[in-house]
């Protein structure tokens, strides 16, 4: 069943709305009554098809002669057609086309959308299956259940955007901001919290010093012994086989030798004594024999060998550890040796974690529907917190709702000093986070050159930085490391942090185009060059722990064959 033309009728309050689509045309035109509908179909009846709305379809049928059926009543072929649609299928179609075309009347543009789609499906052989009643649709109406069908059956008018197989191509015409840039702008716009506190120094690893502490005494207090051995005036000895006296006694590590050793006498010492009067040189145990009267080694020994100045590590009074150090355990045995109990700190950073998502499950003990996702970012950005020696604030998650989310901003600059949010960062519909931080808060940058990453969003939220986080857990990972971790850092009194990476030989290939720095899931072969995950899609979640670390390609091109040295940082230069 073919028919040269479709018309479709559309009535509103005012007057009737014809649309007819042909081969060559479609057009609208009001006609107030049926008799001026009948007058308009009449002079090309032949193989026509109308689809009526509002209009009865028996009084049409009634003026344009036997040679037309009513569907689905009707199943004799005809020449006519009528029939019944709903015009509600093309609603927004018809919105979007008064939208563009101003002054059209909406049933003047339905009446020729709904003609022009009816046609094409029509002219491909599909009308037929519009008549095909689907289960639970309204038998009365044609093309009920086949309304993508028919929305689909529209051409395309506006050019869609250029399609490119990289979705993270820079669409045309928006700064973006380099990742060099974007970190110069945080860390300007940062500065550390300024609370100090006391803190015993075994309890101080992971903490900030908040000023110079000062050595209570040298290190070592007294010159010493390094090894287990005999100890004399050098001046006494000289070239070839020597042999000295040895006194009664010892000097040990915790019980020093009192008296005098005379010129050309030894004593036996060990390792940590304190070198008696008249002691300055020690001969390594090792290279000497005794019969216990005597002690008998090869000169020449070199003045002082094998001990320790007093002073020579840290001088008392002087500072071992500059303000900004973050305590490690090694330090900790620093501030200990020189008499240092306690340090002045900074107060730990609070860092707030919050999840954005309609689609998000708070907890993985909570059941999750099919269109749900149990909350990935939100352990893994509150356990980046801790490892960093910050305080993690659980902000919890919410949904995409803007006042849901402005509550629990508020809540997080009220607890925390920084606030860490995931998901909802770009600027779609859905972005209720860049939204509101847009409208309400003082967002100061975003669309930042860097894969993955997009979105990211920074600002201020009543004096609280805020780091909206992209919501993709790969992308929300690399964000915290690149921005999020030097940031904190320096927020905490710390200063500003740059990881520390190393040129690898590359186990893989890339073409990169230029314009944005790129971050790849990377670990090092046995043999030391850097392989990468096997999939860059950024919701490869297993990629983050298949990874020990990134791979920095720079913001231009590069062409990355097997041996080509790239950068490779390790997770732990990020502190993970
Ligand atoms: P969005 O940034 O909100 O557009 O989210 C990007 C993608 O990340 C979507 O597929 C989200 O479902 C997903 N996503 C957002 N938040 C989380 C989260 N907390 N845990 C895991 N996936 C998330
Ligand atoms: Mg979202």
């Amino acid at each position: 069943m073919t028919f040269e033309r479709v018309a479709v009728l559309i009535d509103d309050e005012e007057t009737g709305w014809l649309g007819i689509a042909t081969a060559e045309s479609v057009t609208a035109v009001a006609c107030a009554s049926a008799d001026r509908i009948a007058d308009l179909l009449g002079g090309v009846s032949e193989g026509a098809i109308l689809l009526g709305v509002a209009t009865d379809p028996a009084t049409l049928h009634a003026q344009l002669g036997p040679d037309t059926a009513i569907w689905p009543e009707e199943t004799e072929p005809a020449s006519v057609l009528l029939a019944r649609i709903d015009p509600d299928t093309l609603a927004a179609e018809t919105d979007a086309y008064c939208a563009s075309h101003p002054g059209t009347a909406p049933a003047a543009a339905l009446a020729r959308l709904m003609a022009q789609a009816l046609y094409s499906l029509q002219e491909r052989g599909e009308l037929v299956d519009l008549m095909t009643p689907v289960a639970g649709a309204t038998s009365q109406v044609l093309g009920a259940g086949h309304e993508i069908a028919i929305r689909s059956a529209l051409p395309a008018t506006q050019a869609p955007p250029h399609l490119r197989d990289d979705c993270f191509a820079m669409p045309q015409g928006v700064a973006w901001v380099p990742v060099d840039e974007a970190l110069d702008r945080l860390r300007g716009a940062l500065s550390p919290v300024t609370e100090t506190v006391t803190c015993r120094t075994a309890e101080a690893g992971g903490r900030v010093l908040a000023s110079a502490p000062i050595a209570r005494r040298s290190n070592p207090p007294m010159p010493n012994s390094a090894v287990d051995g005999y100890g004399f005036a050098h001046a006494a000895t000289g070239d070839g086989p020597q042999r000295l006296p040895l006194l009664a006694g010892r000097a040990a590590a915790g019980q020093p030798y009192d008296g005098q050793v005379p010129e050309g006498a030894a004593i036996r010492i060990l390792t940590g004594a304190i070198l008696p009067k008249g002691v300055d040189t020690v001969v390594l145990e090792e290279d000497t024999a005794t019969d216990g009267a005597a002690v008998v080694f090869d000169g020449p020994v070199k003045p002082g060998a094998n001990t320790r100045a007093a002073g020579e590590d840290v001088a008392q009074g002087t500072p071992p550890l500059t303000e900004g150090h973050r305590l490690r355990a090694p330090d900790l045995a620093l501030l200990s040796a020189l008499g240092i109990a306690e340090v002045a700190v900074h107060r730990r950073l609070r860092v707030g974690v919050l999840s954005t998502g309609d689609e998000i499950v708070p907890d993985p003990g909570l059941k999750a529907l099919p269109h749900q996702i149990w909350d990935a970012n939100r352990p893994m950005l509150l356990n980046l917190a801790k490892a960093w020696g910050y305080v993690p604030v659980d902000l919890g998650h919410v949904r995409d709702d803007a006042q849901a989310i402005e509550a629990r901003l508020n809540e997080g600059a009220a607890g925390a000093d920084v606030i860490l949010t995931s998901g909802g960062a770009s600027a779609g519909d859905e972005d209720h986070v860049s939204a509101l931080l847009a409208s309400q808060g003082v967002l100061s940058s975003w669309r930042i050159a860097l894969k993955p990453g997009r979105p990211l969003a920074l600002a201020m939220w009543q004096g609280t930085p805020v780091f909206g986080l992209p919501g993709n857990p790969v992308a929300a990972l690399v964000c915290s490391l690149i921005f999020a971790a030097p940031a904190l850092s320096l927020m905490s009194g710390a200063g500003w942090t740059k990881p520390t990476g190393f040129r690898v030989p590359a186990a893989f290939s890339k073409s990169k185009k230029p314009g944005r720095r790129e971050y790849l899931r990377a670990r090092l072969t046995p043999d030391g060059s850097a392989e990468v995950f096997r999939s860059e899609g950024s919701g490869r979640i297993s990629g983050l722990s298949w990874a020990t670390g990134l791979v920095e390609l720079p913001d231009g091109a590069v062409d990355v064959r097997p041996g080509t040295p790239v950068r490779y940082l390790p997770y732990a230069s990020f502190g993970i």
